[in-house]
C-alpha cells in the first residue's frame, strides 16, 4: 500500500493509505467529487458578485485618472477566469489520456461532470495529485470571494471524534469534523477527514447513539 501524497488539511500528519492501483486516498477521490460538483454553481455565482460588490469598496480605481471605478472586480473576474480555464484544461488533459470517444464541450458544467464521472479512473492516474490540488484550489477561492467570512470548523475531541464507519470492513481511522458555516442559512455539517462521510443535523441523533453504543462496548 501507497501513501497518498496530497496534502491533507485536516489531521495533516496522518499518513492515508491507498487502495491497490490509486495515486491518492479514497477521501481525496470523494472530495475531488464534491469540488467537481460545486463548480457549476460557483462559476455561476462568482458573475453575480461583480454587481452585489458596484457598491462597495473593493472596486480598482483606474489609476491616474479620475475615471470613475471599473464596474468588474478584477479579483473575481481573475478567479472566475481561471475557474474556467483549470477545469477545461484537466478535462481535456484527462479526456485525452483516457483516449474516451465521449464528447467533451467546453463549458465549466460539462468538463466538471466529465471528470466527475471518470474521478476513480483520475484517482489511479499519476497525475490525480495536481488535479486534486488544482480544483480544490479554484474551488476554494470562489468560495473565499462568495463569502469572505470564516467558518468555523474543529475536530471532535477524544475517542468521540473517531469515525462509526467502516471502510471495506476494517473501522475507518478517520475524525470527525464539525462545520459551523458563517452564513446562517447554511446547516452546520459534521464530517469524517477520511471517508468523507457528512452527517448533516438530521442524524446527529442517529450518530450521537452510535457513539455512545461505542463508549458502552469500550
Ligand atoms: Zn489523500
Ligand atoms: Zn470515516
Amino acid at each position: 500500500m501507497t501513501t497518498c501524497t496530497v496534502e491533507h488539511y485536516r489531521d495533516p500528519d496522518r499518513p492515508r493509505g491507498t487502495a491497490d492501483g490509486y495515486v491518492i486516498c479514497g477521501g481525496c477521490t470523494t472530495g475531488l467529487q464534491r469540488d467537481l460538483a460545486a463548480l457549476p454553481k460557483l462559476h455561476a455565482d462568482l458573475v453575480h458578485l461583480h454587481g452585489a460588490r458596484r457598491t462597495g469598496g473593493e472596486q480598482t480605481k483606474i489609476s491616474g485618472s479620475t475615471a470613475m471605478p471599473l464596474p468588474i472586480a478584477i479579483d473575481v473576474a481573475e478567479a472566475r477566469t481561471d475557474l474556467r480555464t483549470i477545469t477545461i484544461a484537466w478535462a481535456a488533459h484527462a479526456h485525452r489520456a483516457a483516449s474516451s470517444t465521449a464528447p467533451l464541450s467546453g463549458t465549466v458544467p460539462s468538463a466538471a461532470r466529465w471528470l466527475a464521472v471518470n474521478a476513480e479512473w483520475c484517482a489511479r492516474q499519476e497525475w490525480a495529485p495536481q488535479l486534486v490540488a488544482a480544483i480544490r484550489q479554484i474551488r476554494s477561492r470562489a468560495v473565499r470571494l462568495l463569502d469572505p467570512r470564516p467558518c468555523q470548523q474543529f475536530a471532535i475531541p477524544g475517542a468521540d471524534g473517531q469515525c462509526v464507519r467502516d471502510n471495506d470492513a476494517a473501522p475507518c481511522p478517520g475524525r470527525l469534523w464539525v462545520t459551523i458555516p458563517a452564513n446562517e442559512e447554511e446547516s452546520s455539517t459534521i464530517e469524517c477527514d477520511t471517508c468523507w462521510h457528512s452527517y448533516p443535523p438530521v442524524s446527529w441523533l442517529r450518530l450521537g447513539k452510535l457513539v455512545h453504543a461505542r463508549r458502552v462496548a469500550a
